[in-house]
């Protein structure tokens, strides 16, 4: 089985330092908390998957 991922940049947001993230492509939906490695703050990433399309948004784990 071939593995679809990709990467995308985003941007932390509590302190706005860009970072690549890796996307498995083979998940329509998917949303997961990482780690900050700048300011060590969980952000919280979502990943849409539409007709191949990643779209990915990031947001702050209270908001
Ligand atoms: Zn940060």
């Amino acid at each position: 089985m071939r593995l679809h991922t990709s990467t995308h940049s985003i941007d932390c947001p509590y302190c706005g330092e860009a970072f690549d993230i890796i996307i498995d492509e083979s998940e329509p939906w998917q949303e997961y908390i990482e780690d900050c490695w700048v300011c060590c703050r969980p952000i919280v990433i979502g990943a849409a998957v539409e007709d191949g399309e990643v779209r990915v948004m990031v947001r702050s784990e209270n908001e």
